[in-house]
């Protein structure tokens, strides 16, 4: 697992696949207001809280953008259910990396194949 002692860093990687994360992106949107992006391999949506503050509001944009921008269809959906969530902590935006000092949160949503 990930070794948070000294300034060690690491990259980040997809919480369901282990896969490297390009950097989060401004997103195309009405109301996205966090950066966020999509795993390359399987496909999981992210966002970013950089200040560790805004936990629901990141993840509801995760799940939107999952959902291809569909409210409705976002706000239907049940957390196990239809998709699946994780989140990495220690996240870095200025250096798109996992440190130790670093306090911002990335939250992933992968929905189930049958959402
Ligand atoms: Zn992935």
């Amino acid at each position: 697992m990930l070794d948070m002692r000294g300034e060690r860093t690491a990259p980040v990687l997809c919480p369901f696949c282990r896969t490297e994360v390009p950097r989060p992106q401004e997103l195309e949107g009405l109301w996205y207001e966090f950066d966020g992006g999509q795993c390359p391999r399987c496909g999981a949506s992210f966002a970013v809280d950089p200040t560790a503050r805004n936990g629901g509001a990141v993840i509801t944009q995760a799940l939107v953008q999952a959902c291809g921008g569909d409210w409705d269809k976002a706000l239907g959906l049940a957390v196990e259910t239809d998709f699946e969530e994780a989140y990495l902590t220690h996240y870095d935006s200025y250096s798109h990396r996992l440190k130790a000092t670093a306090f911002g949160t990335m939250y992933f949503i992968r929905l189930r194949p049958e959402a």
